[in-house]
């Protein structure tokens, strides 16, 4: 008899962090579906028998019809990572409209889209897991006025979704890492508006993070383990967010 696997998407999956949630919820047991504008599978090492489809999160229309073709082909949705994300880096000053709504478009209104068609169908079937990819940027970053805000305002999204949803099944959390050198850390230095050297001084344990330790993090958050959880941001920054 084949037993079915809970289905995971991840948002942003083909790459980078969400690369790494993927093959850690993978090997948790479930079967993974990257939805990633990129093409194909992009994270390197094996991909414990990911999946991907095609989406582009800003397009709430596509995302209804990703997520239904997901479930019409695997079963309900039980797990959601929002983790697609980009950054543009600028000041405020010189930051053009077209830079504050792209990032916006991803980060927010992409997370929103994603969170809205899933936990609807989460709903519907009985309950969900879904997590929020947030960072400690959400504090205030310099240079990075959109990301910044965004990362904010998903922790409040996530705080209410967890609420209204909590009796009824559907766990809503949020993980903020610190500083992971995959593609969005990578285009901030490369940007000049992150020096490694300077964030390292800022990180009491000394090192960037792994994905495989946020990856970690989102499979607490996901499993009956956190069952109590709702609504929670969990930051995995080797004590970034400390004042130190
Ligand atoms: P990467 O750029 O390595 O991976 C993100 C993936 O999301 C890429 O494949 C990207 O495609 C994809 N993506 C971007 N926009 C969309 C979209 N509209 N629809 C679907 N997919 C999209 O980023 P990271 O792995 O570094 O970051 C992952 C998440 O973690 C982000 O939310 C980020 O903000 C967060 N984070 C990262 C930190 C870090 O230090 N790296 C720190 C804190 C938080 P494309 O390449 O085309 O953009």
């Amino acid at each position: 008899m084949t037993v079915q696997k809970p289905v995971a998407v991840v948002t942003g999956g083909a790459a980078g962090i969400g690369w790494e949630i993927g093959r850690r919820l993978a090997a948790d047991g479930h079967l993974v579906i990257a939805a990633d504008r990129v093409p194909g599978l992009t994270g390197s090492g094996e991909d414990a028998g990911i999946l991907w489809r095609e989406l582009d999160v800003t397009d709430p229309a596509a995302v209804d019809r990703v997520f239904s073709g997901i479930e019409a082909e695997f079963g309900p949705i039980a797990v959601l990572v929002n983790n697609a994300g980009i950054q543009r880096h600028r000041g405020i000053e010189d930051l053009s409209w077209e830079e504050w709504t792209a990032v916006v478009d991803v980060n927010l209104h992409g997370v929103f889209a994603c969170l809205q068609a899933a936990g609807r169908r989460m709903l519907e079937h009985g309950g969900g897991r879904i997590v929020n990819i947030s960072s400690v940027s959400s504090r205030g970053s310099a240079g990075r006025a959109p990301y910044a805000t965004t990362k904010a305002a998903v922790i409040g999204l996530t705080a209410t979704a967890g609420a209204e949803w909590a009796a009824r099944g559907v766990r809503v959390n949020a993980v903020a890492p610190g500083y992971v050198d995959t593609g969005v850390f990578r285009h901030g230095v490369e940007a000049g508006t992150l020096d490694l050297g300077t964030i390292l001084s800022r990180i009491p344990a000394k090192r960037l993070g792994d994905a495989t330790e946020i990856a970690a993090a989102v499979s607490f958050l996901v499993s009956d383990q956190a069952a109590y959880m709702n609504g929670q941001t969990l930051y995995v920054d080797g004590g970034f967010m400390v004042d130190y």
